[in-house]
């Protein structure tokens, strides 16, 4: 069986089973895309899904790539929380059109918790299939995905993969760094855990919450760098549109989040859940660490307690004082 420029085989993904073609596909479209990124010196890590349809035909759903780095010549500012993973998700307009049990994902790294939070979603809706290209220069979160029920992850070594990801970390350390929320805040962060101050952003800030969830992050100053709301609806429930993970994203690469907090407004006072806020969502604050998150709403436990864990605080509307 000849290889392909990868390396990879048909034989590679023999453990999938019938999708072993739709993981040969995923993988190296993936691959494919990092390879370009890291020519464009850009974060070398991509995602692939390929749908398998009865009838054997191969589809591809979405490529996606990490633009932490923004393409060279746009006027884009980096869209730090498009990893691999997400960004794939992302673009996929309608997310219920597809038969998640028929589809092979494939990350060229191990999942970071985001990118974890964002494809259990995924498994909510069927997705067993995941193949990681290569994990050995960074563990992330495998297991807690290995252990969703009937799911099948395969990890590979790919040779080509691990040396664009030790090149990139070696040339770009600190981009690499902030690609997984280890850049430390720089300065005091107290202003921002300041109720007080979440009560005026609240009130001043976010003039138009007060029908739909949404989304907004500030810097120390009390500054909105960022909005989005929720367009879950309009794709069929597309977990990477979710508003914090949105806001966040729309806030650009030369923000660390770490020195922001993030507001979630509902216009209620009745509680909200992980579900509403997302799962995505709470990831990217489990990766991102945003020094607080502030809602007019109260939080559920669940949900309190995933976003602290973190070391996020947590100012919703239930200890509104
Ligand atoms: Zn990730």
């Amino acid at each position: 069986m000849t290889e392909n420029d990868f390396g990879l085989t048909l034989s590679s993904f023999e453990s999938l089973g019938d999708f072993a073609d739709a993981g040969l596909q995923s993988t190296t479209l993936a691959l494919e895309r990092a390879m370009r990124s890291f020519d464009e010196r850009r974060v070398p890590i991509a995602g692939a899904a390929v749908h398998k349809a009865a009838d054997g035909t191969l589809t591809t759903i979405a490529v996606g790539c990490n633009d932490r780095i923004p393409q060279a010549g746009t006027e884009s500012i980096g869209y730090p929380t498009d990893h691999g993973e997400t960004s794939t998700i992302r673009l996929i307009e309608d997310i219920g059109a597809w038969d998640w049990g028929r589809v092979v994902f494939t990350t060229s790294l191990s999942p970071c918790i985001m990118c974890n939070r964002a494809l259990t979603e995924l498994h909510g809706l069927g997705l067993n299939k995941i193949v990681v290209a290569e994990s050995q220069t960074f563990p992330g979160t495998k297991a807690q995905l290995k252990a969703l029920s009937g799911m099948t992850l395969l990890e590979l070594t790919n040779d080509k993969a691990v040396h664009m990801m030790t090149t990139f970390a070696r040339t770009y350390p600190w981009d690499w760094n902030a690609d997984i929320g280890m850049v430390p805040p720089a300065g005091d962060n107290r202003l921002l855990e300041n109720s007080a101050l979440r009560l005026r952003l609240t009130s001043t800030h976010v003039p138009n919450a007060r029908s739909a969830a949404n989304a907004v992050v500030v810097d120390r100053a009390g500054t909105v760098l960022a909005t989005a709301s929720d367009d879950r609806e309009t794709c069929n429930g597309n977990p990477c549109r979710s508003a914090p993970i949105a806001a966040m994203g729309h806030a650009g690469s030369s923000v660390n989040l770490r020195e922001c907090a993030i507001g979630f407004m509902t216009g209620r006072d009745t509680p909200v859940g992980v579900a509403e806020f997302g799962l995505a969502s709470v990831g990217c604050c489990e990766l991102f660490r945003p020094a607080a998150v502030f809602s007019d709403a109260p939080f559920d436990n669940e949900l309190s307690r995933l976003l602290e864990t973190g070391g996020t605080r947590v100012f919703d509307g239930g200890n509104r004082s």
